[in-house]
């Protein structure tokens, strides 16, 4: 069973509107989604790894957004409430273990 209600553990979820306007597909806010959000290969900057998936599953990058920006912050809450307090992002952690790293550094001297 997939941990995510909402995505089903794709990352993607895709929207539809009663408009009629073209199909969206929000990067979740859950671990999945994280996943995709990630745009650093080690120290270097690189497209966010959705921009790849959306290729290859022939989705139009352009109808890719996070699902933030699809869903008022009180319709997301109910669905994801391991966000408040939200997770420290991936950069913080890493920030925290070259700091880490500088503390041990200078701990043999
Ligand atoms: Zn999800």
């Amino acid at each position: 069973m997939p941990e995510c209600p909402v995505c089903g553990d794709k990352g993607l979820v895709r929207v539809r509107f009663e408009s009629g306007e073209p199909d969206r597909f929000g990067i979740c806010l859950c671990e999945w989604g994280e996943r995709l959000r990630v745009a650093r290969n080690g120290r270097h900057a690189t497209n966010p790894l959705w921009q790849a998936v959306a290729a290859q599953r022939g989705i139009p990058l352009e109808a890719v957004v996070p699902l933030e920006s699809l869903y008022d912050p009180e319709e997301l809450a109910p669905l994801f409430p391991a966000l408040a307090p939200p997770a420290p992002p991936a950069e913080t952690l890493e920030a925290a273990l070259i700091a880490a790293g500088r503390t041990r550094r200078r701990g043999r001297r």
